[in-house]
């Protein structure tokens, strides 16, 4: 049987994917096969929800630091009047700093979370703001320039003040410490009151704590102060709502406008429980074939996971590619069966696992530069067991992704033979496509809580242990003979490119994402660094996995792919019992013992190797642009996608035209 392999061919061959490079960045761009053939209809409805995406901008910002939007202005406005030599070793610093706040939606890395630090003197800085005509400072109400600097000086300058945006060291007072924008004036233990006085233990439907709201202290008390039309960010609020009205005019079918006006309806009141009505409605509409995201999503920027960043993705389906997710998703019930868990960890209904393979129209807010490429809502659990969850990938991006990044002599410096860089050569980009799949369609939408446990009870392990949970599940089916059954997979070994690039990533090559003398934070790369340490340990015995040593480097070596296999199967059965016991303390150890700690040999050996390849680690998009086509009356004819756009250009502009809450 034929694998179903995507459409990358549709990709025109002289399509330019890089657009910048700077610090650790790389910018890209993508493209949007198909969006030409949509009726006029379906590209009107693109357009009026991209424009309701870009409008949601400066709600990350503002969220991601207090100062945050404040010092874009004002190093925009520096940048774009400068008069003295652009090529100065100060001016060039700033640019730096300031495509830098552009790539992290504020003033930290939005991976790391460190500050970055700026690479031209405050002096300057200082001068520059000082020349700038009176218009152009960004003062708030009754700021004068001296107390505007005194203030961002030291936000901007002093590397201990505000150093990291989210803060998830064991011990310490988690919100205190951290430097975004979603608490004020209250401590960890606070904030844990305050929620556990509201969340009642026998409620089966909660709405999601906390999700839409900055809390903070007012007249002694602690108090939650919704996002919403007439509340926080309401300028930018009305501008999304106003865009989503104009959508639901042109909406595909009503199951499509139900949710989006619930959607306004949920902007305008703040209301969580309207928020879960939406929620329901949009999870249960999977036929349209246009969909978006454009709400508080995803808890990352939280350390204790409860407020939600903002952000929007508006795609459509790409139909080809849909068949590889439609048969996987309509197997779900076999894969819940067949899993190695606990049986009382099942589900017995595997309820709407629908996926689709998406083609992204836009990227904004949390998903903008740096975007997933995959997703799976929604988030609360008790909508996913009763109504089902969409998982969505989106194909266009990670094309994008392997186009750019081809020739980067990676594989070719980590990987421990030739076999491994030819096998990865020749079934890595299915391989990896379907790890997606299944992490998104089947991992996060698979096993369920026993009653009683509290969704939230492994507070700042939860991330991490969640996304290692759907890794698992998706490493384990992917050596499951039951892919070649099925006509996924065409080569009954094409699995081992992904446990390669797996292990290999979680042991060494994604240290390289880490700064020297720093332990890992971010959820995603605490996972894969559990995982891979577990399995190396847990397999010494059997010699499973082998660290090798050759001329002073390091590599992965696998003897034993099946062994390997077991393993995941072990570690899948452990992680969803923590996960549906609530085990706390088995989770903290789990992640601590497995996930944090670096090797600092290891560690300063890979980032010397990988910066003799001059790579990027991080990557990210600039979006496409939505020219509306109209006619003498005024109505829309035609909706053209135009690429070319630059990094800076692209920054600027959505500066000028969509920051209604600096305005
Ligand atoms: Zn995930």
């Amino acid at each position: 049987m034929t694998a179903l392999i995507s459409t990358t061919g549709a990709m025109a061959q002289d399509f330019n994917y890089n657009v910048d490079r700077f610090a650790d960045i790389e910018v890209l761009r993508y493209q949007v096969p198909g969006f030409d053939e949509l009726s006029l209809n379906q590209k009107k409805l693109v357009y009026y929800l991209t424009e309701a995406a870009q409008q949601g901008r400066d709600i990350l910002t503002d969220q991601n630091g207090k100062y945050n939007l404040q010092i874009r202005q004002l190093v925009e406005a520096v940048y774009t009047n400068f008069k003295g030599d652009r090529s100065s070793a100060d001016f060039k610093g700033l640019e730096l700093y300031l495509k830098q706040i552009w790539f992290g939606n504020g003033i930290h890395h939005h991976y790391s979370q460190d500050k970055f630090v700026p690479q031209f003197t405050q002096a300057f800085f200082d001068a520059q703001v000082k020349a700038l005509p009176k218009d152009k400072l960004p003062l708030c109400k009754g700021q004068t320039l001296d107390q505007m600097l005194t203030v961002l000086d030291r936000v901007i300058f002093d590397p201990t003040y505000m150093a990291k945006r989210v803060n998830q060291a064991d011990g310490e007072d988690l919100i205190v410490t951290s430097a975004n924008n979603l608490y004020e004036g209250v401590t960890q233990a606070e904030v844990e009151a305050y929620f556990n006085a509201l969340k009642d233990p026998n409620d089966a439907t909660p709405i999601s704590y906390g999700l839409n709201t900055k809390v903070v202290k007012e007249n002694g008390k602690v108090v939650e102060k919704p996002y919403k039309v007439g509340g926080l960010y309401s300028r930018a609020i009305v501008n999304i709502v106003y865009w989503l009205q104009k959508a639901a005019e042109v909406a595909e079918n009503d199951a499509q406008r139900a949710h989006i006006e619930k959607l306004i309806e949920f902007y305008e009141t703040g209301d969580l429980k309207t928020f879960d009505d939406y929620s329901i409605l949009w999870a249960e509409d999977t036929k349209s074939d246009i969909d978006f995201i454009n709400a508080f999503i995803e808890s990352y920027g939280d350390p204790l996971g409860m407020t939600a960043n903002w952000e929007s993705i508006v795609n459509f389906r790409n139909n080809e590619a849909s068949r590889r997710t439609s048969i996987i998703s309509s197997n779900a019930q076999w894969f819940e069966d067949n899993s190695p868990v606990d049986p009382r960890f099942k589900k017995k209904n595997v309820k709407g696992v629908s996926a689709k393979v998406i083609t992204a129209a836009i990227l904004a807010g949390d998903s903008y530069p740096s975007t997933p490429i995959g997703i799976n809502l929604p988030n609360s659990n008790w909508i996913r067991a009763a109504h089902g969850s969409k998982s969505v990938t989106l194909e266009n991006i990670t094309d994008a992704y392997d186009e750019a990044s081809k020739g980067s002599g990676m594989n070719e410096e980590f990987a421990y033979s030739n076999v491994e860089v030819e096998m990865m050569k020749k079934h890595l980009t299915l391989a990896d496509k379907l790890h997606t799949d299944l992490h998104e369609c089947l991992g996060h939408a698979s096993g369920q809580l026993l009653p009683g446990v509290d969704p939230d009870a492994l507070k700042a392990y939860g991330a991490t242990l969640e996304e290692g949970r759907a890794d698992l599940f998706a490493l384990y089916y992917l050596g499951d003979p039951k892919l070649v059954e099925l006509g996924i997979f065409d080569d009954p070994n094409a699995y081992q490119a992904e446990y390669y690039k797996y292990i290999m990533n979680g042991l060494l090559t994604q240290l390289t994402r880490i700064e020297p003398g720093k332990n890992i934070e971010e959820s995603h790369m605490r996972n894969r660094k559990f995982i891979s340490e577990w399995c190396l340990e847990k397999g010494k015995k059997d010699k499973v996995i082998q660290l090798v040593k050759r001329g002073g480097k390091t590599y992965v070596k696998i003897n034993d792919y099946k062994k390997l296999r077991n393993l995941f199967g072990q570690l899948l059965k452990e992680v969803q019992r923590i996960k549906s016991e609530g085990d706390f303390e088995a989770g903290r150890k789990l992640v601590e013992n497995y996930g944090v700690k670096v090797d600092p040999k290891i560690h300063k050996e890979i980032l010397k190797r990988y910066e003799a390849l001059n790579i990027a680690p991080y990557k990210g998009f600039v979006n496409p642009t939505y020219r509306p086509v109209y006619d003498n009356n005024g109505n829309i004819t035609d909706v053209k996608v135009v690429y070319g756009e630059n990094y800076i250009d692209q920054m600027l502009r959505y500066s000028r035209d969509y920051s209604p809450l600096t305005k």
